[in-house]
């Protein structure tokens, strides 16, 4: 958006693409992927054509063993790893290349799910938040798929309010353990994930705390498997946590600090879905040109119809569009983080920092992935006819699957609420000067003879 303002020489921050010029090599283009890049990015392309598109019925069956068996082949491939610094075991690259990962995973249907809440809410609390001991405990075994992980926010009564949960938190007597006591619904990689994050009050605090878990411990019950519209291939549980001892060493960061963990964590999870989904988008327009070159009607293939080519070219733009908005994003996080780092700041708090001054746009992104992705995923079942509603076609999965991604991290509601919200917090923080550019618009409206 041009606004006559000159660029600055400070980096830019989270929302303030709204109110300033920024010049053209400012902007991080796909088209600078460096070799490397291009690289991982075929590695994880080729892990989903030759281990999990020919097993996606398998897959989809969760066949039992299977998806962990999965996610440890792709963790000796190194890619649970990329954020994970090279001493705690992982690759230790910057947020532009996780995101590189993770979108390489983007055709993989339900097995991306498994990946991403895995690499993502699974492994990142700690990562983040852990003590030296923590890290040490878990998070090798997490980069590397020996430790399968998952996140346990939501509960039966408590969704969209995250905050409200009712699970509860008891320091035993002998103040060794935390005695947990509820139940969370709807967990991804629930039924075969090693460590839970698990968010509980405790006593009557107003706000969650978080607590390692690990799956071995007394009194975790679990429900079958939901069945589900989409992504069937995801393990999704609803988990009860009775009586199960926690040691007071695996309460996550501090007391009544979960909550914040949570959206933190949230954060990187809504731009990141932002990124999967764009691998989802360009494999659903892969499968659509080749069924349109292939299918032949009135003596031609249908890719020489002018509405199947308007199709095949709007998908194009759209996912296009969300692609060059989400590596933007991301390299402005990857700008921010390195700003934060080169002031002495520790790489996992700059991280965090550095993505959370760009929250509004981690929001955004996950509203544009989602919405394109149903576009685009809509517009290939109708490129294939018929054979777009059978579930011989991948077509036909990439419909399934994409509709979760409007209602998971954040709700698109909610997403819109909170992105409108945390932009107008950050300008009466004084962290974005909205009120100059508004006046002048005002003055400059007003003078209107
Ligand atoms: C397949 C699947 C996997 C999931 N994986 C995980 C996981 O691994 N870990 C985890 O903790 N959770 C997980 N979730 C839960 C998911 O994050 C929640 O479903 C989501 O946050 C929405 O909560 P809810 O389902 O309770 O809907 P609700 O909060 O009840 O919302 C219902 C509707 O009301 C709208 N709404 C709610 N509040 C407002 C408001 N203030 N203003 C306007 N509209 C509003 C919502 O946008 C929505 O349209 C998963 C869910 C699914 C379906």
């Amino acid at each position: 958006m041009t606004t006559g303002n000159p660029t600055p020489t400070k980096a830019i921050t989270g929302g303030e693409f709204l109110i300033r010029d920024v010049s053209a090599d400012e902007i991080f283009t796909p088209e600078e992927w460096t070799e490397e890049h291009r690289m991982m990015l075929q590695t994880g392309l080729d892990f989903v054509a030759q281990r999990i598109i020919p097993n996606l019925e398998r897959i989809e069956a969760l066949e039992e063993g299977l998806n962990p068996k999965l996610l440890e082949e792709v963790g000796e491939l190194g890619l649970l790893g990329s954020s994970v610094p090279e001493d705690l075991g992982g690759l230790g690259l910057d947020f532009k290349s996780t995101m590189l990962i993770t979108e390489s995973m983007g055709g993989g249907h339900s097995f991306a799910v498994s990946f991403s809440a895995h690499t993502g809410i699974g492994t990142l609390p700690i990562l983040y938040y852990g003590n030296d001991a923590q890290k040490q405990k878990y998070i090798p075994g997490l980069a590397t798929g020996q430790l399968k992980g998952c996140y346990c926010l939501t509960e039966p009564g408590s969704g969209s309010d995250a905050n409200s949960g009712k699970t509860s938190a008891k320091l035993n007597e002998a103040g060794t353990h935390y005695v947990l006591n509820g139940q969370k619904m709807w967990i991804t990689n629930g039924g075969f994930a090693d460590v839970l994050i698990v968010f509980a009050k405790i006593d009557d605090d107003e706000n969650l705390s978080a607590f390692i878990l690990e799956k071995g411990y007394e009194g975790i019950t679990m429900n079958p498997e939901e069945k589900k519209m989409g992504i069937k291939g995801s393990s999704t549980r609803q988990i009860f946590f009775n009586d199960v001892q926690v040691p007071v060493e695996n309460l996550l960061y501090e007391r009544g600090k979960g909550f914040k963990i949570a959206v933190n964590i949230l954060n990187i999870g809504r731009i990141k879905l932002g990124g999967v989904v764009i691998g989802s988008c360009k494999d659903a327009i892969n499968e659509s040109v080749k069924y349109a070159n292939t299918r032949e009607q009135f003596g031609r293939p249908i890719s020489k119809y002018g509405a199947i080519r308007h199709k095949l070219g709007e998908m194009a733009i759209q996912t296009y569009a969300l692609e060059t908005a989400v590596y933007r994003a991301t390299q402005n996080i990857d700008d921010a983080i390195a700003d934060l780092a080169a002031g002495g700041m520790d790489k996992g708090e700059a991280t965090l920092k550095g993505i959370a001054a760009f929250a509004p746009e981690c929001a955004m992104m996950k509203i544009l992935g989602s919405e394109v992705t149903d576009y685009v995923v809509d517009e290939a079942v109708q490129v294939h006819g018929g054979m777009g509603y059978s579930a011989e076609t991948r077509a036909e999965h990439a419909y399934r699957d994409a509709r979760i991604n409007r209602i998971f991290e954040g709700t698109n509601e909610i997403n819109r609420m909170l992105t409108v919200d945390m932009i107008l917090k950050k300008a009466m923080k004084g962290e974005l000067d909205l009120m100059t550019p508004a006046m002048a618009v005002a003055n400059e409206l007003t003078g209107i003879p």
